[in-house]
């Protein structure tokens, strides 16, 4: 495997849970690790260290940090909410990263999957379709130290604008069906993984591009809000 870049990430803000010491969140992080997500098979050491490290708190409001490293889906307003720290392993393991790879993330949200992503590979590009969410993780991550990421506010489910090529596409919403534009931004030999199906329930599909084409895989079911644009479900049905 190539080895990831390294990143030297300056300290992290020094926001704790609760006022409580930064060993405290390490610990509550380090079970959520082992619980939620080896005890359930995620095995990409990468992705582990990767979530054991980013203070997953610190994406959400004050008011629901303690329940950042719970198995719950939390709010982070406009409506929208951020994954389950499993869905996150599960969609960033799929992406299988080297550390060299340009990705294309679609519902940039709270940032938090950004985060993941923007250590595990060369370059995020991120699109959120409300600005008030995008600036905010913007502002967030940009705090934080992460400076490979590319941000824009607009519909993700049309694909990036300028015409170019990504070496994976991840898309944090669940879509109608797999968006032609963004299948066409994939480029061969990479990965493009998309929560597929109804408004409340889909299957999380993986493409992958080979010499021959495009091959799809299911790799399980997933609940995600939904995909709203002009290769998405219809606006005002969100
Ligand atoms: N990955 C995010 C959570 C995703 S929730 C996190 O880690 O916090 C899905 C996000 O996709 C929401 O913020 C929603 O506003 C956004 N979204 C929905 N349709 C979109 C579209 N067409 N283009 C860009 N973002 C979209």
């Amino acid at each position: 495997m190539v080895g990831y870049p390294k990143q030297t990430l300056p300290p992290f803000s020094t926001r704790t849970l609760a006022g409580e010491s930064g060993m405290v969140s390490d610990r509550v992080r380090n079970r959520m690790i082992q619980e939620q997500l080896v005890n359930r098979g995620i095995q990409d050491q990468q992705v582990l260290k990767a979530m054991r490290e980013i203070p997953r708190h610190q994406f959400v409001s004050e008011a629901l940090a303690e329940l950042a490293y719970q198995e719950s889906n939390l709010p982070i307003g406009e409506g929208q909410t951020l994954s389950l720290p499993y869905t996150v392993a599960r969609m960033t393991e799929a992406l299988t990263l080297t550390g060299e790879e340009e990705v294309l993330e679609i519902g940039t949200g709270s940032g938090y999957q950004t985060a993941v992503l923007s250590r595990l590979c060369r370059r995020v590009y991120t699109i959120e379709r409300h600005a008030s969410l995008g600036d905010a993780a913007r502002r967030r991550l940009r705090t934080m130290g992460y400076h490979n990421v590319v941000y824009r506010v607009g519909d993700g489910s049309m694909g990036w604008p300028d015409p170019r090529k990504f070496d994976r596409i991840l898309v944090t919403a669940g879509a109608p069906v797999t968006p032609e534009s963004l299948a066409n931004q994939l480029a061969e030999g990479g990965f493009l993984v998309v929560p597929e199906g109804s408004m409340t329930t889909q299957s999380l599909v993986r493409w992958h591009r080979g010499a021959g084409g495009m091959v799809r895989e299911i790799l399980g079911t997933c609940r995600f809000v939904p995909l709203v644009g002009a290769e998405g479900w219809r606006e005002g049905r969100s």
